[in-house]
């Protein structure tokens, strides 16, 4: 499936020029100039739901708007795939699965129906995480540059499943990481890029005080109490169950609500399990709200994130935590487990806090709560990390030198 179609959704470089200066955005048009009509394919598996699909959204269009010829295509897989390929995720955060021959002759017998997928005309053909990796059975032939993007924390990887996708992962010509400490040694170039949001998208921009209000009356979320927030696919590496029993630790010190909000992803087939599971948990507590969004949930998103007192991300495992660098552009103080991509985030005691485990995460978010001060210095301090590091534009500047640095 061709999910975007060349339709150029709102981006384009200039708007930016708000967020990073003029001068900032004539020096990426000019990165861009020797890249112009080049096509760039990129294959992830999911349309909708979780981080890659949230990043090709926003940058898909703004290559296109610099010059480059981007396409976004979808693997066709089915669910015994998704679910093989979901245990591989697990087991890619160092989780106790059990991985058998049979998984590895499906993935490859569904990389091989996707082949046809690959534009043959493609200067670069970006594979976004493990899930369509088995094309990279195509290298040979091809006459593009490959590049696997590797979007999650693969260091505690289980050995059996890296020796079988290792071998994808070293045919291509580069491979990319959100963090230096996540490179694995494949013999081929590699590239350190944690990912983005997009300050301009209808997930991040501004919104007015009456309209963030009839949203969240809209959502049925009462304004009356402080709200804990997080905001999560329902997967267990996001512990929503662990939020809830410190979230009622918290309520025992200072009078709040928690909000749990989060839909699926389309290779995830373990989020309805998950709610249910935070269902149980949170049943009959009129100040616990397990909001299920639908994928295209954008706006009730920033409002959640924007009404919040405290964003909690109680992750167990994290590749970057885009949801942290969304409520941090908002301004709003968070309480994070210091795991992946978060600790480069949510400096400790700078824009929010790190705390590990129940305990420590409801002392953390009663001290925010607590201290409103602090509360809004933590807030200012995030938003200008993300301002400076974490947004498309920027994101897009390292894509174009990384693009040039394989064509040299
Ligand atoms: N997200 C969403 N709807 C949901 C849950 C999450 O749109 O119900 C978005 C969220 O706002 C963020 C991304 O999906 O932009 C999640 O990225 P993150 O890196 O936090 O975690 P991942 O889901 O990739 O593990």
């Amino acid at each position: 499936m061709k999910t975007w179609k060349g339709k150029r959704q709102l981006a384009k470089l200039e708007d930016y020029e708000p967020v990073i200066g003029k001068e900032r955005v004539a020096a990426i048009r000019e990165l861009a100039v020797p890249l112009q009509g080049v096509v760039i394919q990129h294959i992830n598996s999911t349309a909708v739901g979780g981080g890659v699909a949230e990043i090709l959204k926003r940058l898909v269009p703004l290559m296109e708007d610099v010059g480059l010829v981007p396409r976004w295509d979808v693997l066709r897989g089915t669910d015994e795939f998704f679910s093989i390929t979901k245990l591989f995720h697990n087991a890619f955060h160092g989780q106790p699965v059990e991985i058998n021959e049979c998984m590895f002759d499906t993935y490859r017998e569904v990389s091989r129906q996707n082949f046809d997928l690959v534009d043959t005309t493609a200067g670069f053909v970006v594979l976004h995480d493990q899930q369509p990796l088995g094309l990279a059975g195509l290298r040979p032939g091809h006459p593009g540059d490959w590049l696997w993007y590797c979007h999650i924390d693969p260091v505690d990887v289980d050995l059996r499943l890296w020796d079988f996708l290792r071998g994808y992962a070293a045919r291509c010509d580069g491979a990319v990481y959100h963090l230096p400490e996540y490179v694995k040694e494949l013999g081929n170039r590699v590239y350190v890029m944690p990912p983005s949001i997009d300050p301009l998208s209808e997930k991040n921009r501004d919104v007015d005080e009456e309209e963030r209000r009839t949203v969240l009356a809209r959502l049925g979320v009462p304004g009356d109490l402080p709200l804990v927030v997080q905001v999560s696919r329902f997967d267990r590496l996001k512990d929503p169950v662990g939020v809830i029993r410190s979230f009622r630790m918290v309520r025992d010190q200072v009078p709040c609500r928690l909000v749990l909000a989060g839909g699926g992803a389309g290779d995830d087939p373990q989020g309805l399990q998950v709610l249910e599971e935070v269902r149980r948990e949170a049943a009959g507590d009129p100040d616990i709200m397990v909001l299920e969004l639908a994928p295209d949930a954008d706006l009730e998103i920033n409002v959640l994130q924007r009404s919040a007192a405290v964003i909690v991300q109680k992750s167990v495992r994290e590749g970057f935590g885009l949801t942290v660098t969304e409520a941090m552009w908002k301004s709003r103080p968070v309480v994070a487990t210091p795991v992946g991509g978060i600790r480069i985030q949510v400096l400790h005691e700078e824009t929010g806090l790190a705390a590990a485990g129940d305990q420590s995460v409801a002392e953390a978010v009663v001290r925010i709560l607590k201290n409103p001060g602090l509360a809004a210095a933590m807030g200012r301090a995030g938003h200008e990390l993300v301002r400076r590091n974490f947004i498309i534009p920027v994101y897009l500047e390292r894509w174009l030198g990384m693009l040039a640095a394989e064509r040299s």
